[in-house]
């Protein structure tokens, strides 16, 4: 509160506010005339005092365009107090001049509430405000640069990623090249490999002389073995694209073909036998084994097929075959006799007397005799195949025996026997087997010999050994049947001819002659009679 002395005047009152470093000014009035402006207001304004009692949008035109005198305006009319920091743009030392100003329009009101003037205090904070936008500015740079850096970071980081990313890449690739020449390296040396296990079973096939063939999964031929080729005198390419199916026999071809055929469906092993003309146009048999072949995903591949000559076993089968129907039929020729003259004798048996009863005995004995010769080369046949047979060697006068051999023959009159050579000569063998051997080859003379007329034996001895023949003047041997005599069942059966027999004989005396040490033979022309000739080790100094 002022004291009276202390009062005063409002004259003093505006000179001391005039004087004042707070820009100040006060209005009133719609059109805001200015009651007062102190110093620092009027130079804001770049003013003199003469404006005093003007409106302000006269004296100052320069707001003219810029919000103040406005709000000055809704200040009075509204009685609301405004206050802000706000850029004006004044005349200052001459030039339009933006500065900032802190300020207030504060509504000075009467006792009824009613606006009657406006005081206006305003400082310059230019200073302060640009400082703050310098600062915001400096803050703004300062962030964007933080950015660029934080940014900068990113990217280096990125970079240092990207290379490293790039160092990783090309590891990987020189990791990648690295594999890739192994595996250059792992594909050539399977590949060597292949093509060695190829020509090793190429070189396996060729030299094992065995007819190999292989299929593919399509049926179509794609190798043989040389030894087709050699065996054919085909080429490969004519035997490869079904050629193959023209040398089997024409008998035998559309079985074995379909066989084959069918095979493919079901993909097993199969077997089959086929006759295949080789060079000469002769025919063998063949016996082939196929067996799937699969590739190494497990799938279906085709055959390989083996082939093996067993021409020798199908004819010792055949002649198996022929032989249990010739040994039937040889049994069953005495057998009938026997049974035909014992029914007789059976009729005549009270009356011993009969002049028929010597005859059907004869008969009946002849029979027998028979059918235990045929079973004693049976049984001959069976020991020797399996080794039974021992050797009971004495010396013996070789001529007696044949003597005693000879004389059922020379008995029946239907040949002349004669014995030459050293007719003294003493064998330490087995006399009843060389007994059996001279009486083979004496029977077979008789029957194969029937018109020789004379049979020649002879004793011929040298070296430790001796050889003894059997010469006949009969119808001789065919050559190309002479290197099968010696063999079980062999019987040459020439058409228009026909003598009982079991292809035994021969090959029961050879196999006694080599258990000897000796050796067998013979020596015939068709039409020039046969020699049948042994050897045996004296066995005796
Ligand atoms: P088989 O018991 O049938 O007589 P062999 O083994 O004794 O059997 O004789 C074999 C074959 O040799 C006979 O089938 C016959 O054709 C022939 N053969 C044997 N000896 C003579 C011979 N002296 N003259 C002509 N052929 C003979």
């Amino acid at each position: 509160m002022l004291s009276s002395t202390t009062s005063l005047s409002n004259d003093e009152l505006l000179q001391v506010l005039s004087l004042s470093k707070d820009a100040t000014a006060i209005y009133t009035g719609h059109d805001i005339k200015i009651l007062f402006a102190n110093d620092a207001m009027l130079a804001f304004w770049g003013k003199d005092r003469s404006i005093i009692g003007q409106s302000l949008i006269k004296a100052v035109p320069e707001l003219e365009g810029q919000p103040f005198f406005k709000m000055l305006q809704d200040v009075y009319t509204t009685g609301v107090t405004y206050a802000d920091v706000l850029p004006a743009q004044t005349l200052r030392d001459g030039t339009l001049q933006t500065r900032y100003y802190d300020f207030e329009y504060r509504a000075i009101k009467n006792a009824e509430g009613k606006t009657y003037c406006i005081l206006h205090a305003a400082s310059d904070v230019t200073e302060v405000v640009l400082g703050k936008e310098a600062m915001e500015r400096a803050r703004e740079q300062q962030e964007a640069l933080e950015r660029e850096q934080a940014l900068n970071e990113e990217l280096m980081s990125s970079i240092e990623e990207l290379t490293s990313t790039n160092e990783e890449l090309q590891l990987t690739q020189q990791e990648l090249n690295r594999l890739n020449f192994e595996l250059e390296d792992r594909v050539a040396t399977r590949t060597a490999d292949l093509q060695e296990s190829e020509a090793r079973f190429r070189a396996m096939a060729e030299s094992s002389g065995i007819l190999i063939a292989v299929g593919d999964e399509s049926s179509n031929a794609t190798y043989f073995s040389n030894a087709w080729t050699d065996f054919t005198g085909a080429k490969p390419e004519d035997l490869l694209a079904f050629g193959w199916a023209n040398y089997i026999h024409p008998d035998d071809r559309e079985r074995y073909v379909n066989n084959y055929l069918s095979a493919f469906k079901t993909q097993e092993p199969f077997s089959g036998e086929f006759r295949v003309s080789d060079t000469s146009g002769s025919h063998h048999w063949m016996l082939a084994k196929a067996h799937p072949r699969y590739k190494p995903d497990g799938a279906f591949a085709g055959y390989i097929c083996t082939c093996v000559d067993i021409t020798e076993q199908k004819e010792l089968e055949q002649r198996k075959d022929d032989f249990i129907t010739i040994a039937s039929h040889e049994l069953k020729t005495p057998l009938t006799s026997l049974k035909v003259s014992l029914q007789l004798m059976d009729k005549i048996k009270h009356d011993p007397s009969n002049a028929m009863m010597p005859k059907l005995i004869m008969q009946a004995r002849k029979s027998i005799q028979r059918v235990s010769a045929l079973v004693d080369d049976l049984l001959s046949t069976r020991k020797l195949q399996q080794g039974q047979i021992q050797l009971n060697k004495a010396k013996f006068i070789l001529s007696q025996l044949l003597n005693s051999c000879a004389n059922p023959i020379a008995i029946t009159g239907s040949h002349k026997i004669s014995i030459t050579g050293n007719l003294e000569l003493e064998i330490f063998a087995d006399e009843h087997q060389v007994d059996q051997v001279i009486t083979n080859l004496l029977s077979n003379a008789v029957k194969y010999a029937p018109h020789s007329g004379e049979i020649r034996l002879e004793i011929q001895d040298s070296e430790g050994m001796v050889k003894v023949s059997v010469v006949d003047k009969g119808p001789g041997i065919a050559p190309d049947k002479i290197p099968h005599l010696f063999e079980r069942y062999f019987r040459v059966d020439e058409s228009g001819f026909h003598a009982t027999g079991l292809g035994l004989g021969l090959y029961i005396s050879a196999e006694i002659i080599k258990r000897h040490g000796g050796e067998i033979g013979v020596i015939s022309e068709l039409g020039s009679g046969s020699t049948f000739w042994f050897t045996l080790p004296l066995g005796v100094d």
